[in-house]
């Protein structure tokens, strides 16, 4: 079992370096680099992140690694090949798409991600499970990052996100391949900082995600702050539409986690009034249940408290009364 991961290790560096020299030196890749530079990445991240292009032709990939004598099998395990529906040979999973390779921690390529160049749906499109790859047991650019517990990583959504975010100098970004964060994503995490800041797309996935990326993340012991993004953008679009210094400004003001939901709870609600109040409080004293923290839980209760001209104990009380 091992010698054939090793093999499909093999494999899958040999089809990325396939991918990328279709990217970097065939006429259907310049196309693709046209658009690799129409999203404003350089050559050398490019380089960086090993992307390549998968032409359209649907035994492309098949052709190059019979050439290498790969076993068809060992395609096929690895998710790169499909069977065709009469059993009569395969095809090539990823055409005419971006392709993004995806290391674990010690740099193996365990799989891919694809974009589709043209309106083809998927919009991305990623290996399948194998016995290499697991969506939620791995976090993209995860072996780029420095492993330090004094810097706080920064998570998003999309490769593209991750990509933009390293080229502007912001290397500790790491991409959690799609909105679901896993429990064993945020051990991987652990091993790697003790804080993140959440940066997920400003959309109603996005949101959803940020509330359930939240919770699993400080279930961890991680420490959980939160990016507030203009309405609608992406971490690129961010970048790309009011430059990287405003990006370093939404990391400086981002929030830890209980602000975010407190100022989440808040938004819909007018809290001059009687009803807006109570209703406000609920909530409120709902999310504190989550501090376990003595004197955390006296400073989130103390602001309240003056907010909404009550005292501090009274705050305390129900929290402690909600906790049981
Ligand atoms: P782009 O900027 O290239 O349009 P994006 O990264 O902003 O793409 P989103 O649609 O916001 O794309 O999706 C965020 C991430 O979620 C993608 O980068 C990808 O990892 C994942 N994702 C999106 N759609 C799919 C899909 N259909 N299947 C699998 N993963 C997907
Ligand atoms: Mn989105
Ligand atoms: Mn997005
Ligand atoms: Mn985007």
């Amino acid at each position: 079992e091992f010698q054939e991961k090793r093999e499909y290790l093999r494999v899958n560096r040999l089809a990325a370096k396939y991918y990328n020299h279709c990217l970097l030196h065939t006429r259907e890749g310049s196309k693709a680099m046209e658009y690799i530079k129409e999203r404003g990445l350089t050559a050398e991240t490019v380089e960086k992140f090993y992307l390549g292009y998968a032409p359209p032709s649907w035994d492309g990939l098949i052709k190059f690694a019979h050439f290498e004598g790969v076993k068809i099998d060992t395609l096929e395990k690895i998710g790169l090949i499909i069977p065709r529906k009469d059993n009569k040979g395969y095809y090539d999973r990823f055409r005419n798409r971006l392709m993004f390779p995806i290391e674990d921690v010690t740099k193996n390529i365990i799989g891919f991600g694809g974009r589709a160049l043209d309106e083809s749906m998927p919009k991305y499109l990623n290996t399948p499970e194998t016995p290499l790859f697991s969506k939620g047991d791995n976090l993209y650019a995860l072996s780029m990052i420095k492993k330090d517990p004094a810097l706080d990583t920064i998570v998003v959504e999309g490769y593209m996100d991750c990509i933009t975010l390293h080229q502007y100098g912001f290397n500790q970004s790491v991409a959690s391949l799609g909105t679901a964060l896993t429990k064993n994503q945020a051990r991987l995490l652990k091993k790697y900082t003790d804080g993140v800041i959440l940066s997920y797309d400003a959309d109603e996935a996005g949101k959803a995600a940020t509330m359930r990326g939240i919770d699993i993340l400080a279930q961890e012991g991680l420490r959980v702050k939160v990016l507030n993004m203009p309405n609608g953008k992406d971490p690129d679009e961010v970048i790309k539409t009011y430059g990287p210094q405003h990006f370093q400004k939404l990391l400086t003001d981002s929030m830890d986690f209980i602000s975010y939901k407190l100022f989440l709870a808040k938004k819909d609600i007018n809290i001059q009034t009687h009803d807006g109040k109570l209703k406000f409080i609920k909530r409120a004293v709902d999310i504190l249940t989550g501090v376990d923290n003595e004197p955390e839980l006296e400073l989130y209760a103390k602001k309240l408290a003056s907010e909404l001209g009550i005292s501090v104990q009274a705050i305390k009380k129900e929290v402690q009364r909600r906790k049981l």
